[in-house]
């Protein structure tokens, strides 16, 4: 009798370890277009592409820890709507489609995906492509799924050295911190091998930009291969808050700049050294948290052109009757950090403000995630500055990143 109890006191305790072990995995899928595709840095006509320099990726990550899963995932795209996003979270089974998060890494040298219509109303955007996309996004994320293996994580946020980016408005208005994440197999005849790791930083991939008739990741691809070919495993690229405008360090004096290939490859295997050397110092969590919530949050849209781009585009995007737009903020928190998502391209003030509040020394902000609704800006930002225009005329409105931070906030408080 006292073995039989024992035995089923042995299973149940069996059951509950590994029901509370973390468990990561990770996938990827090319989605170079072949043939290939024009490429779109932003509203207007996609530009034509002669040649590729690198692969377009979609990587995911997903973690798993007491029946709570979350996917996150990176497409080399300049933004990815949520309603292509949830194209491809009606079609993953086993992750609630609120924790699977979205990002796209900004590259200004991949197709058009939001279907941007020229002054006459008609888009360029090739909707097989995009179908495609969505189809091997999810595969993506169900191979990760299928890969979730016993692991621990390692959390870091420290400050990337070098010329990496700087912010084209104000030289030293950017954001140098770089947040890592890596998950590390824990047991079997991987154990002590890298899963994934995830990097987290403001810049605007646009080394290339879409004018030279190149389809790239841009500096994402170099960054990706830097970090597999050092440490093995996926590498995952997640902006952050890189509006107005932080971008890639490619100055070389007297006004010049270098837009090359090789340049792309600079930055991106600096950043990806920058990475493992931050993480590298890291303590290792052989019981990381992982928890997920979301709120749908509205914004109002006032500006002409987005109207215009929501009215025209052939991917149905949903704004509301009231001329709103709805979409989902995710707070996510993974061993020691805490990941807040953008829907868009947050200033930098924004991001510095949010990383203060979040109140922990590993704050992330995963930019252009689960929307990419154009710039954010505060109400004192909006229509100030003449170097503002342009960000001010490509946003929302003048509300959008009071709108956001508040509930973005609240979002952050009512889960301590
Ligand atoms: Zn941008």
């Amino acid at each position: 009798m006292l073995k039989k109890f024992t035995l089923i006191a042995l299973c149940f305790l069996l059951a509950a370890s590994a029901q509370a072990q973390f468990k990561a995995g990770a996938a990827l899928r090319v989605i170079t277009p072949d043939p290939l595709l024009p490429v779109s840095g932003g509203i207007g006509t996609p530009k034509p592409s002669k040649e590729k320099k690198g692969d377009l990726f979609v990587r995911a990550i997903v973690f798993e820890k007491n029946g709570t899963k979350v996917a996150i995932v990176g497409i080399d795209n300049l933004g990815w709507p949520s309603v292509l996003g949830n194209q491809v979270r009606a079609l993953v089974k086993n992750i609630p489609a609120q924790n699977i998060l979205i990002g796209a890494t900004h590259t200004h040298s991949a197709p058009d995906a939001y279907g941007f219509p020229d002054e006459s109303g008609k888009s360029n955007a090739d909707l097989d492509y995009l179908h495609k996309c969505v189809l091997l996004m999810a595969e993506a994320i169900q191979e990760a799924d299928k890969n979730l293996q016993a692991a621990s994580l390692k959390v870091a946020v420290g400050e990337a050295k070098g010329k990496i980016a700087y912010n084209y408005y104000a030289p030293d208005l950017y954001d140098p911190r770089c947040g890592v994440m890596q998950a590390i197999a824990d047991g079997g005849s991987q154990k002590g091998k890298v899963i994934a790791t995830l990097v987290n930083y403001a810049i605007h991939p646009e080394v290339l930009g879409s004018g030279r008739g190149i389809l790239s990741p841009d500096l994402c691809g170099p960054l990706y291969t830097r970090i597999e070919s050092r440490v093995g495993g996926v590498a995952l690229f997640m902006n952050g808050a890189q509006g107005g405008m932080v971008t890639a360090d490619v100055r070389i004096g007297e006004g010049k700049e270098s837009n090359t290939w090789e340049e792309c490859e600079r930055i991106g295997n600096l950043l990806g050294d920058e990475a493992l050397r931050i993480i590298g110092q890291a303590t290792v969590e052989s019981d990381p948290q992982l928890t997920c919530n979301a709120a749908v949050v509205k914004f109002p849209i006032d500006s002409e052109i987005m109207r215009f781009i929501l009215k025209n585009s052939p991917l149905k995007m949903s704004a509301g009757t009231d001329n709103t737009i709805s979409t989902v903020v995710n707070y996510l928190k993974v061993g020691a950090a805490r990941v807040l998502t953008i829907p868009g391209e947050a200033l930098p003030n924004i991001g510095f403000y949010l990383k203060r509040k979040m109140n922990t020394p590993n704050a992330f902000l995963f930019g252009l995630t689960n929307d990419a609704f154009g710039y954010m800006l505060t109400s004192v930002d909006f229509n100030s500055f003449k170097r503002y225009e342009y960000v001010s005329r490509t946003s929302l409105g003048e509300k959008t990143g009071d709108i956001y931070i508040d509930e973005a906030l609240k979002l952050v408080q009512s889960n301590p």
